[in-house]
Parts: C-alpha cells; structure tokens; sequence
C-alpha cells in the first residue's frame, strides 16, 4: 500500500469540509469519517443492534433509523455513555477507513478525521494536516451556519482537543481565517507539495 495517506482535522466548523471539496476539485480522493460512521450506523448494520440494545429503542425513529443528533446531545451529558458508543463505533471507523485506503489507486488521499488525534488513529496517516481559526472565528462560523446557541458552540469547543494541542500534531497548517480565495490558494499549493511527496513515497 503505497498511497499517501494525508490525515485532515481541525476544531468544529474550522473549514474542513470546505477544504476537502477544494482538494476533491484537484481529483483527490476524499474519505469522509463522518461519512463511515453514518454507513456503520444504516438500519441492518451490527453496530446499529449494539447502539440499540447498549442505549435502549428510544434511539431510533419510527423509520428504525438512528437518531444521532439525539444521541449525540445524550452522550454528551454522560462520559460513560459516551465512551461506550465510541467503543462500538471507532474500532469499526478504523477498519473501514483502512479498508477504503487500501482501494485507493490515486498518488495521494485525503482522510478527514475530525478527532484525529483523540482517537488515536493518527498510525494511519502519513501527514497531520490541520485547518485552523481562531477560536472566535470558529464561533461566528458555526453560529451562522447551524443556528446553535452560543452555549452550545463554546460546549462543544470545550469538549475538543484544545486548539494548541492539535497545532503540535501538525505536519501542515491551513491557516483558514481570511477568506475562500486564500483558503484554494493553500489548498493548491498542498496539493502539489502532496503529489511531490507521493512520489518520493512510491519511488
Ligand atoms: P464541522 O466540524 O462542523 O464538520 P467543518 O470543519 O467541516 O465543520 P466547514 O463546514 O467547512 O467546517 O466550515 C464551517 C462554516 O464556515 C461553513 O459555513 C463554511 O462555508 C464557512 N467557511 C469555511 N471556510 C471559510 C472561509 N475561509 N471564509 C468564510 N467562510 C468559511
């Protein structure tokens, strides 16, 4: 498996998604963790029966579909909830995304991790890039685009990695405070620093 594995992360609503459709622009592969966990959670899907039978049948709808912002905001308010539905839920992420990595026939891939570092699946990444606001401009964004309450935001930037830690982890920094303009800019420029480094990788 020689693909480089490049690993993208940063704080809520720090533009990772908006980074990631930029370097899906350039033709990179992008595998979204969010976007596993869903799949792992689909009605018939073996961590979905061991959510139901560890948190009760309230958790779904009348569809038999999860209720995840439920369940999220229940977690939140309990560790040891929390820790157990990331124990159902992570190892499974983890085979997935390696599962995912080993069919990639591209130079390089983008896997977004928003809890990158927290989870422990940093072994699975070459390089630790992080987007990274100010923690203001994190607020203002997130604000505007979910309609939360500013309690809610600080909440769940408190319950992240602090922002210092994760800037220790990175490889990379996109320094996304200015605008979309400058955000492609660094975006390009990675993306050929990526393919470079691919090459050493597959040589
Ligand atoms: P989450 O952690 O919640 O999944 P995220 O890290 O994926 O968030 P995005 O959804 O990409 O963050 O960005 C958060 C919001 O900020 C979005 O509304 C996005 O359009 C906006 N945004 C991102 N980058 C910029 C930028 N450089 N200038 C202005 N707005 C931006």
């Amino acid at each position: 498996m020689n693909v480089l594995v490049i690993g993208l992360t940063g704080g809520i609503g720090s533009g990772k998604t908006e980074v990631s459709n930029r370097f899906a622009q350039h033709g990179v592969p992008v595998i979204d963790t969010d976007q596993l966990a869903r799949e792992l959670v689909e009605p018939g899907q073996p961590a979905l029966l061991e959510i139901v039978t560890a948190f009760g049948p309230d958790c779904l709808d009348e569809r038999g579909q999860l209720r995840r912002d439920q369940l999220r905001e229940r977690v939140f308010a309990d560790p040891s909830g929390r820790r157990r539905l990331e124990a159902i839920l992570h190892p499974r992420i983890r085979t997935l995304l390696q599962a995912r990595i080993a069919n990639i026939t591209a130079p390089y891939c983008v896997a977004v991790i928003p809890l990158l570092i927290e989870t422990g699946m940093i072994d699975l990444v070459d390089r630790i890039l992080v987007v990274d606001v100010s923690e203001a401009e994190q607020i203002r964004r997130v604000l505007a685009r979910d309609g939360i309450t500013e309690t809610q935001a600080h909440r769940i930037l408190a319950a992240q990695t602090q922002r210092q830690e994760r800037l220790a982890c990175a490889d990379d920094i996109l320094e996304n405070g200015a605008d979309f303009s400058r955000l492609h800019q660094q975006v390009a420029a990675l993306h050929e620093r990526y393919l470079a480094l691919a090459s050493i990788k597959a040589s």
